[in-house]
């Protein structure tokens, strides 16, 4: 069925807002409701397409089940999600594309996670609710940050993280202008809009 006219006009509100240079990477988040949060949250700030590793044991099912897509409000939808087999093949894979992969981790060299450029390249590297960030994929990555925590917990649930990280770079590349001019080639911008009208 052909969208309306005002459907096809707020798809193409949304993809000139579109960020293709804006990513994450979901490190074996594996409860489906934080998984369709972060979703939720990289429509929101127009993160073009996130990245996961599947949790370990194989709960694809999961990954793709009921509770994700009812938390992500159809996000889901908007945001595709690429699968990759291990976390260190997945940055290895984001930085040869050009990214600077900015792992959320503690460690030595971590800064806050405001100092970083977000106008450049960026996927933010968020790890598994249990584990965290390996220590091999946060040293493989370009950077370690993180959210300053004074409280008596130790870590944010991953998609509060997520999202303070997201509105962050959210509120550099609007100041820098880069929600003003679209980021998607026109070929790409309108190849999208087809798919969307079209689903
Ligand atoms: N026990 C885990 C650890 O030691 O890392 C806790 C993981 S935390 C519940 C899940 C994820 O949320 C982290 O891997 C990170 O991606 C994100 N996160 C939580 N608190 C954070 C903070 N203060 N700064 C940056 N990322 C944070």
């Amino acid at each position: 069925m052909a969208p309306t006219p005002e459907r096809f006009a707020k798809i193409m509100r949304v993809l000139q807002k579109r960020q293709p240079t804006l990513t994450v990477l979901m490190d074996e988040v594996n409860k489906p409701h934080n998984l369709s949060a972060i979703v939720r949250t990289c429509d929101a700030v127009g993160v073009l397409e996130a990245h996961a590793v599947p949790p370990r044991g194989g709960k694809l099912a999961e990954f793709e089940g009921h509770t994700y897509e009812a938390t992500s409000g159809s996000a889901h939808k908007w945001v595709r999600v690429n699968r990759h087999e291990d976390a260190i093949s997945a940055v290895r894979a984001l930085q040869g594309r050009g990214f600077q992969v900015l792992a959320t981790h503690l460690s030595q060299r971590s800064v806050d996670y405001r100092e970083p450029d977000y106008t450049r390249p960026t996927c933010v590297l968020l790890g598994a609710e249990k584990w965290g960030v390996s220590d091999a994929a946060a040293e493989a990555a370009d950077a370690n940050i993180v959210i300053p925590m004074f409280g008596m917990v130790q870590s944010l649930n991953v998609s509060v993280a997520a999202a303070t990280i997201l509105f962050e770079a959210q509120r550099q590349r609007l100041a820098a202008g880069m929600y003003a001019q679209p980021q998607l080639a026109p070929d790409a911008l309108n190849a999208l809009a087809f798919e969307w009208a079209y689903p």
